[in-house]
C-alpha cells in the first residue's frame, strides 16, 4: 500500500487502493472547490459524462443500500458512454426506507437524536461494504450517523483487500469470537458470523410503527423554499413554513 499522507485520494484509487471516507472530507474537499453537488451530478455522470468527474458518487441522504444501488446506475451511465471513473459511496447510517426523494430530511424524526432508533448495525455496514466492493465502487465510506465503529467495520470487511486490519480491531473479536468465553451458553453459541449476519434487531419501543411518514413538501434544490438563511426565521416565514407543513401532511 502507498504511504497514506503523501499520496492524494486519485493516486490511491488509480493504485487500486481502497479508499475508506467520510462526509466531512468531501464536504471539505467541496469548500475547495474539488467537488461538485446537487443537482449536477446525475448530469454529469449519465447528460454529460464529457463534464469529466474523476471520482462520482453519491453522499448522505439515503441508507447504505440505496446509496450502493444509486451509485451502480451512475456507474452504468458512465460505462455506457465509454468512459472511466472512480467510484464513491458514503451514506447515512440510518435505515431510511420510507423516505422519497428527499432522504431523510423528510422523515419526521430528522435531525438530532431521534433518528438513533434506525441506526445500522455493524454487521449492516459489513454488508453494505461488500456489496459495495462488489459493485466495484473503491472509495467506500459513511456520513450522518456513522461512529467511529462503524468506519472500522468498513475497514475489517475489507482487510484482505487492504491488506491491514484497521486501528482498534484489537478491541474486540470479529464477529463476537470473544463471547466464546461467555458464561452463559446460549451467548456463547453466537460467537459465529453467521447468527449475526441473519439477526433481524428489535427496536424495543413497543408503539413505534417500523416506517414513519415523509414530509412530502414538493420541493427540491433550486426551490425558493430552500434558501440557505442567514438570519433568523422572521414571523412571516414561519408562518408559510407552518402552513406548508400543514399542507404536506394532509397530503402525505
Ligand atoms: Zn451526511
Amino acid at each position: 500500500m502507498p504511504p497514506l499522507l503523501i499520496c492524494g485520494v486519485l493516486e490511491r484509487l488509480n493504485a487500486g487502493e481502497v479508499v475508506i471516507g467520510d462526509g466531512g472530507f468531501v464536504f471539505a474537499l467541496e469548500k475547495r472547490g474539488y467537488v461538485k453537488a446537487g443537482p449536477w451530478t446525475p448530469e454529469v455522470t449519465v447528460t454529460h459524462p464529457e463534464a469529466g468527474a474523476q471520482i462520482v458518487g453519491v453522499n448522505c441522504h439515503f441508507d447504505p443500500m440505496t446509496c450502493v444501488k444509486a451509485v451502480k446506475l451512475m456507474k452504468e451511465g458512465v460505462e455506457k458512454s465509454g468512459l472511466k471513473a472512480h467510484y464513491m459511496v458514503q451514506p447515512l447510517a440510518y435505515h431510511v426506507p420510507d423516505s422519497t426523494y428527499l432522504g431523510y430530511t423528510e422523515l419526521p424524526e430528522f435531525p438530532f437524536g431521534t433518528l438513533e432508533p434506525r441506526t445500522v448495525t455493524r454487521w449492516d455496514v459489513h454488508k453494505y461494504t461488500r456489496e459495495a466492493y462488489k459493485a466495484g465502487i473503491r472509495f467506500i465510506g459513511g456520513c450522518c450517523g456513522f461512529e467511529p465503529y462503524h468506519i472500522r467495520a468498513v475497514a475489517e470487511e475489507l482487510a484482505a483487500e487492504r491488506g491491514i486490519m484497521p486501528a482498534g480491531s484489537e478491541k474486540h473479536g470479529m464477529w463476537g469470537a470473544g463471547l466464546e468465553m461467555h458464561t452463559k451458553p446460549w451467548v456463547r453459541a453466537r460467537c459465529r458470523r453467521e447468527y449475526w449476519e441473519n439477526l433481524l434487531p428489535a427496536s424495543g419501543r413497543p408503539k413505534c410503527a417500523s416506517l414513519s411518514t415523509p414530509e412530502s413538501w414538493g420541493v427540491t434544490k433550486g426551490h425558493a423554499d430552500l434558501l440557505q438563511h442567514k438570519e433568523a426565521t422572521t414571523t412571516q416565514e414561519m408562518k408559510h413554513a407552518l402552513e406548508m407543513q400543514k399542507k404536506a401532511k394532509s397530503s402525505g
